[in-house]
């Protein structure tokens, strides 16, 4: 294996974080679980100059992980964390005490909004909803105590693209910091540290694991948030297993293949919906005529396998009739893993309604044919039809 650093970010996915040399050879880090390490002496106790010191400060397995991420996101610093949700958190109380505001875009992942209305109001925090739209413009809604501006691009659910590198000026002008959700486009399609963001989160749980039998999620800090990154999480006590670690490097490896089977049956159901009578809008930025596309296209490499429908009005009983009878896609949360499914999105806003009072649906196109996923469709929308 080359020491020089591979430019295609494909490439690193293969080769960051190994360290087969220190294990025998084996490609992949081993599996360790450790609560006590050893030390052999007194003086390498009171000193600890060795690599690991507690299990919940790391293992080779955890920090191999760590450093594969820190390579792929081009940052400073990553820790582990026992889902994508704890990774909000964990990023937010990183840089947030009593008396501040954080800036929330309105179209964030709902437990997201939770956390900020229940958790944050209870803490001191307070937290301003801002339209996913703005992007300069945000500066209107700085305060004097305005520590942080929270993105998610493409938001949760309804899928609008944030203008990032705008949002990343104005708020390093006021001296906050910036945080994002990259879960949508992970390290693969849009690096956020390199436009702007000062801690990039994912939820490890959705591509990166890859086979929904994985909780998981990561926050990356660039070389400003690194040191507060490591003692939030030393304070609260985080910690994922090496069992999930390695369920994780094993994910990571094959993520930038299955990303692009996910893109391509996803770009061909979209189109596919998009032509539907039934349908009246597809929401995807990577559709030529979708809002977000041209920052879309200015900022991310690809897309994913997520993305929203908004029907038109559908007569009584619609929405079950389709749903029940599908045998392809599964009615479930989370998304990422290999197989496709579909569920109702429940849109919550504060600064403006989102406009549909239709329903909406998100669908995730996993690895199946893609043409047997259209054939799945196909035959919901016959259902819906002999409902009137
Ligand atoms: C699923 C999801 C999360 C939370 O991940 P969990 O591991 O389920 O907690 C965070 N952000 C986004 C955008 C998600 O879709």
């Amino acid at each position: 294996m080359a020491d020089e650093k591979p430019s295609n970010i494909d490439t690193l996915a293969v080769h960051a974080g190994r360290m087969s040399r220190e294990h025998f050879g084996v490609v992949n880090t081993p599996v360790y679980r450790a609560s006590t390490i050893l030390y052999p002496d007194l003086a390498t106790l009171e000193s600890r100059d060795v690599p690991y010191t507690y299990g919940l400060h790391g293992t080779p397995t955890s920090c191999s992980f760590e450093e594969a991420v820190t390579e792929l996101e081009g940052g400073a610093r990553t820790k582990v964390v026992p889902s994508g949700l704890a990774a909000i958190t964990f990023a937010i109380l990183a840089v947030c005490r009593a008396g501040d505001h954080l800036l929330m875009v309105d179209s964030c992942y709902g437990p997201s909004r939770t956390f900020c209305d229940k958790m944050l109001a209870r803490l001191g925090i307070e937290t301003t909803y801002y339209d996913p739209g703005l992007g300069g413009e945000i500066a209107s809604l700085f305060r004097a105590n305005t520590r942080a501006v929270f993105c998610e691009s493409p938001g949760s659910l309804t899928f609008e693209v944030q203008d990032v590198p705008a949002i990343a000026r104005v708020t390093h002008g006021h001296g906050a910091s910036v945080l994002i959700d990259n879960t949508w486009a992970t390290p693969l399609l849009f690096q956020p540290l390199a436009h702007g963001v000062d801690l990039s989160i994912q939820a490890v749980t959705k591509y990166v694991g890859g086979h929904a039998d994985l909780m998981m999620g990561y926050v990356t800090a660039n070389e400003s948030h690194a040191r507060r990154l490591v003692d939030t999480h030393d304070q609260l006590g985080l910690y994922a297993s090496g069992d999930d670690c390695f369920l994780a490097l094993r994910g990571l490896r094959t993520m930038p293949v299955r990303l692009k089977r996910h893109e391509e049956t996803a770009l061909k159901l979209a189109r596919w919906l998009k032509a539907r009578p039934e349908v009246a809008r597809v929401l995807h930025p990577a559709l030529e005529d979708d809002p977000g596309h041209a920052l879309w296209k200015r900022d991310f490499k690809g897309s994913c396998g997520l993305f929203g429908v908004v029907f038109n009005p559908l007569p009584k009983g619609g929405l079950a009739a389709f749903f029940d009878g599908l045998t392809q896609f599964g009615i479930g949360y989370s998304w990422g893993g290999y197989e496709s499914l579909i569920v109702p999105a429940r849109i919550t806003r504060t600064t403006k309604k989102f406009a549909a009072e239709v329903p909406v649906i998100r669908i995730h196109a996993g690895l199946e044919n893609a043409d047997d996923l259209l054939a799945d469709l196909a035959a919901g929308f016959e259902r819906i039809a002999r409902c009137t």
